[in-house]
């Protein structure tokens, strides 16, 4: 809910390469800007533009530039929090990497290349997205070659540790697969918190004892409370006291924060007006305090700030990372509007009371009076933390409920990323294998960035606010299940709407036709193609991925008798097709019915079945053919971004007369410079 990704790209091919005049266009179109930077394991590394940066004055720049500093200040901070070994092996292996004299095409050099650079994507030695640790695949003799091969201050030791005893330390946990095997484990029977080997939490703290030290601060009647240890690491002593070490300056990671609190002073000299100064100035003052107090007051005026075209993210914000939902990592994205999109996402804040009545739900769940949905769309500048190289498309911030119930939230679709992703995706082969004729091609080329985006903006700005939940009803009544029919719900509700007439009365799409695109793709990826990111053999488990099979699974199945969709086979292969777009609008709205009434009733039995019959299994005849078609392809399943390189230009006597963007860096060579220029921790903290 409070952020978006990419779980399965929309891919937008050239239909007809031969027509001359398309390709023209085409071409005109990319300005022949290069997309992909790098490609390695599972994951492909894009760039992004910034379009509009030239536009904006000299001081709104420098205001961006302070904050893009201040962006990548952090970065050593997600690695620490991500595992406690993480600095330690990344720094080694960047020395070894810039250091080692011998065949640099050797498969073994090769594959620590390979492992370091997903070290970098991931932000440390686990799987950004399954969690799952990395199997090198190099020798630990061939890594302790090197080690005794380079200088030995160039090793992150311990104090008074030697390389032999360094390495003992350090190699189980980068060959050793039963050693910190999961960052972050989410469910099952075991102990989360010492079953997870990220570093919210030390010396060999329990999850009952994680829960009891929290359930001892929350005051129940609190209608206003902190989010009590947000920004902490909560340890176990050795003599067994339980104490909160708090990220702020002067305590834990007090080297890159006082960094970060350097450039945002500076960023506040170039603010476009009070209220953004004021929230910059709150945000330095939570850093020096780490008073969580602090951090509301700081995201009260962040939310209401939402006239200043610069914006930004800038702290410990997403709790994914830890089991319980208690601590931050530490993310940044700088950012400004882009106000000829935003137009799009106001028509849609402006009419949530029409969208809200018209809804196909029981009146009973309806909301009486909508409040204010704060919208936009924004062109990102500079990524960092938690938000780099994998980055969400969307971000609903501020998290805590009681300032979104009182004070609102800001909900930001991040279109030149969405944009990025759909360029650097043409042509390559996945529309050709996986959709069922050129008449659903052209419609994705022509509608589906379009109505990609509208339904996020729906499926963001509407869909999570709408409905209610009943008076006495429990609100965590649905439990493990909450996040699945919760994105289900926003999903229905953006599907529904992309369909109906009221959306090209107000101009958001060209036709009534469009809509189509949308509901191709969307069944065609929760019927069959976002099976590719499911290993052979297991289940779903992902909450989007979940969502969106229990609905393209459900629709399916209702609509069977009315041959409303259908599989298709043609040379042996299975494909989607759609027989009758307004019959699978209706369904849409029924299943919208059904599992709003689910949540504003708290039925938790109908909420589980409907996940456990529809979401979680797999058609493994259809899993395993669509593994090898994807195979085939060659394509990467994750991505991620290399930042701009942000300039300042000065003139003779040293004053800055422009700030500009150069796009020419490579991966490999922008995260050698991240960790040269914005590392300040120590290698273990
Ligand atoms: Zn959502």
């Amino acid at each position: 809910m409070k952020r978006i990704i990419v779980l399965f790209v929309l891919v937008i091919a050239i239909a007809g390469c031969t027509d001359k005049q398309k390709t023209a266009k085409e071409n005109m179109n990319k300005q022949e800007f290069n997309y992909v930077a790098d490609q390695f394991a599972d994951l492909q590394i894009l760039r992004y533009q910034v379009p509009g940066f030239e536009t904006l004055s000299l001081k709104q720049k420098q205001l961006l530039y302070h904050l893009s500093e201040a962006a990548l200040m952090g970065r050593d901070i997600l690695y620490d929090q991500n595992n406690r070994y993480n600095l330690a092996i990344r720094r080694l292996l960047e020395a070894v990497y810039q250091d080692y004299q011998g065949d640099r095409n050797n498969a073994q050099f090769k594959a620590l290349e390979v492992y370091l650079k997903r070290i970098w994507f991931s932000n440390g030695i686990h799987h950004h997205y399954g969690e799952d640790k990395f199997k090198p695949g190099f020798s630990p003799e061939f890594l302790d070659d090197c080690i005794r091969k380079i200088h030995t201050d160039r090793l992150p030791l311990r104090i008074g540790q030697t390389a032999e005893q360094f390495m003992m330390d350090v190699f189980p946990v980068i060959f050793d697969p039963a050693v910190m095997p999961k960052k972050t484990v989410q469910s099952g029977n075991q102990d989360l918190i010492l079953a997870s080997s990220n570093h919210y939490y030390a010396g060999g703290i329990t999850q009952k004892e994680v829960e009891d030290f929290y359930a001892k601060m929350a005051d129940p009647n609190d209608a206003t409370p902190i989010s009590y240890g947000l920004n902490s690491r909560l340890v176990k002593e050795k003599d067994g006291t339980i104490v909160e070490k708090v990220w702020k300056v002067g305590g834990l990671y007090t080297q890159a924060i006082e960094k970060i609190v350097s450039e945002l002073g500076k960023a506040i000299l170039y603010t476009e007006n009070d209220k953004q100064k004021a929230v910059i100035e709150k945000l330095i003052e939570y850093y020096r305090t780490g008073d969580l107090k602090t951090f509301d007051e700081y995201a009260i005026l962040w939310v209401e700030d939402t006239t200043s075209d610069v914006d930004f993210v800038n702290g410990f914000t997403e709790t994914y990372g830890d089991p319980l939902g208690i601590k931050a990592s530490w993310e940044s994205t700088v950012n400004f509007i882009n106000k000829e999109a935003t137009k799009r996402t106001k028509v849609i804040s402006d009419n949530a009371q029409w969208f809200e009545n018209h809804s196909p739900i029981d009146d009973r769940f309806k909301k009486k009076e909508v409040k204010g949905v704060s919208a936009k769309v924004i062109t990102v500048s500079m990524l960092g933390g938690d938000c780099y190289p994998a980055t969400p498309i969307g971000i609903n911030l501020p998290n805590a409920d009681w300032i979104r119930r009182d004070h609102g939230s800001k909900s930001v679709t991040i279109e030149n990323i969405t944009e990025a992703y759909d360029r650097a995706s043409q042509g390559n082969g996945f529309n050709e294998e996986f959709i069922w004729s050129d008449t659903e091609r052209e419609a994705i080329k022509k509608y589906g960035f379009i109505t990609d985006n509208l339904h996020t903006d729906l499926h963001e700005c509407l869909g999570h606010g709408s409905g209610i939940i009943l008076p006495g009803v429990d609100p965590n009544a649905l439990k493990a299940y909450s996040s699945t029919l919760e994105e289900t719900r926003a999903d229905l509700f953006g599907l529904y709407y992309l369909a109906d007439p009221k959306l090209t009365e107000l101009g958001l799409t060209p036709d009534a036709d469009a809509y189509k695109a949308e509901y191709y793709k969307y069944m065609m990826n929760g019927l069959i193609t976002q099976l590719v990111r499911i290993e052979p053999g297991k289940d779903i488990e992902e909450s989007h991925m979940r969502n969106r099979q229990l609905i393209a699974r459900w629709v399916y199945e209702k609509g069977k008798d009315g041959h409303v969709v259908s599989f298709e086979k043609k040379d042996g292969k299975t494909y989607v097709r759609i027989n009758n777009y307004p019959a699978l609008r209706e369904l849409f709205g029924a299943l919208l019915a059904e599992v709003q009434r689910i949540k504003s009733e708290g039925d938790f039995k109908a909420g589980q079945q409907l996940v456990e019959d529809y979401a979680v299994k797999v058609d493994r005849p259809l899993h395993t053919e669509v593994l090898e078609r994807y195979a085939r392809l060659n394509l990467s399943p994750y991505k991620g971004f290399v930042n701009p390189v942000m300039k300042e230009i000065r003139n003779t006597a040293g004053e800055v007369t422009d700030v500009i963007l150069d796009y020419t860096e490579g991966y490999t060579e922008q995260m050698l410079r991240y960790s040269k220029d914005y590392s300040f921790l120590p290698a273990y903290n």
